[in-house]
């Protein structure tokens, strides 16, 4: 086990040495844990030699795709509309559960296989009833279970009359290509065709680009293959000579009356 301390002191130095090491980087700023000045380079792949420049934060460890979670949770979610509500989160992300626990009243967690969570549960077939929940948040969760709609439909019935799903994917086609088996643990890669999937089985979509908020978040995932920007995503997420912008797809259930 993790010296709490140990790791305490680490996320102090930690970005101390790296703001020192990394000068000539481009400052940023971290919404999360306020740090302030450049952000680190995450490795995707040697071969094909993929990098991700400026993603993660070296005092909390978030990278684009929390830091956006974040802006656009407390965007949508301020306390006064979740006092006395639920929320269910999926696979949670450690740097993002403090964030949504606070926001609600109740904070549930599940995930399929983790045991620190509070439901072992499969998304395609949940154990929990009709109308359990005011909120589900999932992210990258949609390439894994081989049944894609099973999975929404189910999201979709926990969740309450007015009940939100905040869903966050990595688009990397125009259209989700299905493997038809399991590769790498995924059963998929998502298109953003998955968006008319969710309008489909929820009464209302509202999409979040990270386009909305500043630069200074650093929000862009800035795919670098072989030395060259690679952009090759579908033109809703694509940013030309850079990579691709981070989408967040909030799939709204309708107040029943
Ligand atoms: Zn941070």
């Amino acid at each position: 086990m993790r010296n709490a301390h140990t790791e305490k002191l680490k996320g102090i130095i930690r970005p101390f040495f790296y703001k020192l090491f990394k000068q000539s980087g481009k400052s940023y700023l971290c919404p999360i844990c306020g740090y302030q000045g450049p952000f680190k380079d995450k490795r995707i792949s040697k071969q094909p030699d993929l990098v991700r420049i400026d993603s993660k934060c070296p005092k909390c460890a978030s990278n684009e795709r929390h830091r956006m979670m974040y802006l656009v949770f407390n965007e949508v979610f301020n306390a006064a509309e979740t006092q006395g509500k639920s929320v269910l989160h999926i696979a949670p992300e450690d740097c993002l559960k403090d964030l949504v626990a606070e926001k609600f009243e109740t904070y549930h967690t599940a995930d399929l296989l983790k045991q620190d969570v509070d439901f072992n549960e499969d998304v395609q077939a949940m154990s929990f009833n009709d109308n359990s929940y005011d909120c589900v948040v999932i992210s990258r969760v949609l390439t894994i279970p081989p049944d894609l709609d099973a999975s929404l439909s189910e999201i979709h019935r926990v969740l309450k009359p007015g009940g939100l799903a905040v869903i966050a994917e990595i688009y990397k086609h125009e259209e989700t290509k299905e493997f038809g088996k399991m590769i790498n643990e995924r059963s998929r890669e998502i298109g953003i065709d998955l968006i008319d999937k969710i309008d489909t089985v929820f009464d209302e979509v509202e999409c979040f680009s990270s386009n909305r908020y500043d630069e200074q978040y650093q929000l862009a995932n800035k795919m670098v293959l072989d030395g060259q920007p690679t952009d090759n995503f579908p033109d809703k997420v694509k940013i030309n000579n850079v990579g691709f912008s981070e989408l967040v797809v909030i799939g709204k259930v309708a107040n029943k009356t």
